[in-house]
């Protein structure tokens, strides 16, 4: 099922993240992991994508399982920052033959010794998003950045190009992680008055592991709010305290959004289905 045709009827969507095996990791422990998370109901899985070998094989291969065993719809996630334009073609082949109608579009981080201007290579996921629509068969989404990506000059030119990859035919937006609503009410504002006019699903990621938040906050620039460092500082050492926290976080986070109208939400798991499951327990009226 295309995820434009879900978000169309309206009503609130919860969806989450997971991430396939690395390398040759065993499959075993995903397929679980994505097991339990299809049994909470989510109205779709997306599967994230890591360029390059074998990693970016696992992705197709979990996205069908979840699609074709578990009857989840499936979103894979697809760069196209380090595969040629014939590369993508054939990953786009494999997808619509094993039946994945759903992709999220993206640049993917620049590989070293990137060079823009080779035509071998689309520069930006705009151009990713022209030619899915343009091969046919799938409803495509992209990234969006409530604080700006890290690249750009400011936030104003980030929604500018964000407005094009929308006019090249993204049909809704995946959010990265925020822990502070008001940024995103804020880039949902901007968003509208520079026309972008699509479904945004806010991506909201319980912390579980004080480390990797602040890691990933340094590399995306997603800034921590005081309440949400305190919290980090107080059970940093603890790591169950720290995750029964991080749980009663994401749920106010969420139960705000969609207080204030937000209808997509999109739990970035870490392959972790108690986690998400405790959310959704938590939310079992609202929901
Ligand atoms: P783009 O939309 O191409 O934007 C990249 C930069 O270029 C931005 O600064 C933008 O403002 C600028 N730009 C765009 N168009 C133009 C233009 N015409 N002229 C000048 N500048 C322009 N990474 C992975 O490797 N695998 C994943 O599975 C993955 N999943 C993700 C899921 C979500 C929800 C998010 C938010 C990010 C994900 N990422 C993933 C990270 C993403 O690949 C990086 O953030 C990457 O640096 C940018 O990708 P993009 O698709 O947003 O790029």
């Amino acid at each position: 099922m295309y995820i434009n045709e879900i978000l169309d009827n309206g009503g609130i969507t919860t969806s989450f993240e997971v991430f396939p095996p690395k390398n040759n990791a065993p499959f075993e422990p995903v397929l679980k992991s994505v097991e339990k998370l299809s049994l909470l109901k989510p109205d779709f899985i997306s599967v994230t994508y890591g360029a390059g070998g074998g990693t970016s094989q696992n992705t197709p291969k979990i996205a069908s399982y979840i699609q074709n065993e578990l009857h989840t719809p499936s979103m894979a996630h697809l760069t196209c920052a380090s595969s040629t334009k014939e590369e993508i073609d054939a990953i786009l082949s494999q997808l619509r033959d094993i039946g994945v109608d759903n992709i999220l579009a993206l640049r993917g981080d620049l590989p070293e010794n990137y060079n823009p201007d080779d035509s071998n290579y689309y520069r930006y996921a705009s151009q990713l998003v022209e030619r899915i629509l343009d091969f046919g068969g799938f409803s495509v989404g992209a990234a969006c950045y409530p604080e700006g990506h890290v690249e750009s000059k400011n936030t104003h030119e980030d929604l500018i190009h964000l407005k094009e990859k929308v006019d090249c035919g993204a049909q809704y937006l995946v959010t990265q992680m925020f822990f502070d609503n008001s940024a995103l009410y804020s880039f949902l504002y901007r968003a509208l008055k520079v026309g972008i006019d699509v479904p945004v699903i806010a991506g909201i990621m319980p912390v579980m592991n004080p480390n990797q938040i602040k890691r990933s906050c340094a590399l995306s620039g997603a800034t921590l709010p005081s309440r949400f460092k305190i919290m980090l500082d107080k059970f940093s050492d603890d790591p169950v305290s720290l995750q029964q926290a991080g749980i009663a976080y994401a749920t106010e986070q969420i139960i705000d959004l969609i207080a204030n109208g937000v209808n997509g939400i999109h739990i970035y798991t870490m392959n972790k289905p108690e986690v998400a499951g405790a959310i959704m327990n938590n939310l079992s009226s609202i929901l």
